[in-house]
């Protein structure tokens, strides 16, 4: 604990230093004036004490700068806004006291100095020097654990907005995703489109490869769908098991059968075989709609759904357009 004494009294700065130091205060600093103190402090130059400085006594009636505007000065630093000044002065009353606290002096001991009452004053002090830095670290460790926590929230919400195996986007964040560019489509009028696609034969993959190769297969074919759906408005998700789906929002149907065709022959051409040799493949159904409000987002995964199960029934490997939404829900959300 380190502590300044401003004081133009030689004796009394002797004093002083001695009773701190018979009660084990070792570290003190002494200044015969104003003008030292602020030079120690490096309040106009660069600080000329070495070690910090916990708690400063200050003389109030001083030759040129008095202690009130000394310590009025030293509280205007922004580093020493906070450390405590006790005045030690012969000037005790009310009006001088008065302007020592306006200043933003802590508290006083009366001149002559009576040991007894400077020990009690310092302690007091210090001790709630040492309470508010204790307090201080608790709250940057709680800040801290905070910060912690907000990062770990933050990774939850990825990981639940994820799907464990591929990475890519999961089906709850899907539908939330389908279901607010469902309403933006609605209200701005554009086209909104859907792509369904589902790995042909990827029973008998998973069969003769074995699981972990199935889903090594499922890992690959998500990052060579998402690396081909560009737009950044587009989100790729899965769906569930080996099936897939594409929102591509302000897309019409050509630019659906585009994205589907690409898809389906990148997937073909793509490394991964059957036991038998044959590339893997896809088939996909898209469907495109001008939402309103008498559809809803599920007549477009329904169209897009059945559109596949045509590709699957006309011998897979391939990408077929769904017909006329067949509308089964009324929606009057905005
Ligand atoms: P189709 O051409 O008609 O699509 O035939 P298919 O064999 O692919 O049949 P279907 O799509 O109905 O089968 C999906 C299979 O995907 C069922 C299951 O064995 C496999 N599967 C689903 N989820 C996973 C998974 O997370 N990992 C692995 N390895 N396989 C999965
Ligand atoms: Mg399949």
């Amino acid at each position: 604990m380190g502590i300044l004494i401003v004081d133009d009294s030689t004796d009394d700065r002797l004093l002083i230093q001695s009773i701190l130091a018979n009660a084990g205060y070792e570290e003190t600093f002494v200044a015969e004036s104003a003008a030292a103190a602020f030079r120690l402090l490096g309040l106009d130059g660069p600080r000329q004490m070495a070690g910090r400085v916990d708690l400063i006594l200050m003389d109030i009636v001083m030759p040129a700068t008095n202690g009130i505007e000394a310590c009025r000065q030293i509280k205007a630093v922004e580093r020493y806004r906070d450390i405590p000044i006790i005045m030690v002065t012969v000037k005790t009353d009310p009006v001088d006291l008065q302007l020592a606290f306006a200043a933003g002096a802590i508290d006083y001991v009366a001149k002559p100095i009576s040991k007894i009452e400077l020990l009690t004053r310092v302690r007091c002090v210090l001790r709630l020097v040492h309470e508010i830095e204790r307090r201080r670290a608790r709250e940057q460790e709680l800040l801290e654990v905070m910060r912690q926590l907000q990062e770990a929230n933050q990774m939850l919400l990825r990981l639940s907005c994820l799907d464990g195996l591929t990475g890519i986007t999961n089906r709850r964040q899907f539908d939330d995703f389908l279901d607010q560019e469902w309403r933006r489509a609605a209200r701005e009028s554009t086209p909104l489109s859907l792509i369904m696609l589902d790995i042909d034969y990827f029973k008998t993959y998973n069969d003769s490869h074995g699981h972990q190769a199935g889903d090594e297969c499922l890992r690959q074919v998500a990052q060579l769908i998402s690396s081909h759906v560009n737009r950044p408005g587009d989100l790729v998700a899965r769906y569930g098991g080996d099936e897939f789906v594409i929102v591509l929002p302000g897309t019409t149907v050509d630019g659906a059968a585009q994205v589907a065709d690409t898809l389906r022959r990148k997937v073909c051409e793509a490394e991964m075989k059957h036991p038998n040799g044959d590339p893997v493949t896809i088939s996909l159904g898209f469907a495109c709609t001008v939402p309103s409000r008498v559809a809803a987002p599920t007549d477009l995964i329904r169209a897009a759904d059945q559109a596949l199960y045509q590709a699957k029934q006309e011998g897979r490997n391939r990408a077929k357009q769904a017909g006329v939404l067949t509308l089964v829900h009324h929606t009057h959300k905005d």
